[in-house]
């Protein structure tokens, strides 16, 4: 498949890898957010999180979980992000499925996302929505 994801996972481009097995690899971002800052990907390639099998995604977090605790010890981090983006606007740009682990540092500079003070009742439009989405 022509994805840099599946060439990684292949060997025909080159990667920090941290972590392997059947179903996973782990390696550090080209151009990381913060030191450390790793990627967790499938090995079955999936565009994104929707189009991802239950097995794979619960495979996927799992080891996540896992690599995010070595990371926070390897690099004295005070916290992490773990991130999924899907879709363009979003900000994804490789289109195979990924999780970053950000690691966070006091002095880091980072920003949060800008919040936005919401009427109750466009709070409740918004859940209505959603829970028919939900049940359709
Ligand atoms: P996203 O923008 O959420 O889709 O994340 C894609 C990430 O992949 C970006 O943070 C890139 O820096 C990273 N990336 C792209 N190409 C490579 C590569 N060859 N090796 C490691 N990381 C990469
Ligand atoms: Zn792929």
């Amino acid at each position: 498949m022509d994805c840099i994801f599946c060439k990684i996972i292949r060997g025909d481009i080159p990667s920090n890898k941290v972590f392997e097995d059947d179903q996973i690899l782990a390696f550090l971002d080209i151009q990381p957010i913060s030191r450390g800052h790793t990627l967790v990907i499938p090995k079955k390639h999936s565009d994104n999180i929707l189009q991802t099998d239950e097995e794979t995604l619960a495979t996927t977090v799992k080891s996540a979980q896992k690599i995010a605790a070595a990371v926070m010890k390897a690099t004295g981090a005070d916290g992490f992000n773990l991130t999924v983006s899907s879709g363009a606007i979003a900000g994804q740009t490789v289109f195979h499925l990924h999780f970053h682990i950000i690691p966070r540092f006091s002095n880091d500079g980072l920003k949060s996302w800008p919040r936005s003070e919401s009427e109750m009742e466009s709070l409740e439009e918004a859940a209505e929505a959603i829970k028919i989405a939900l049940a359709s």
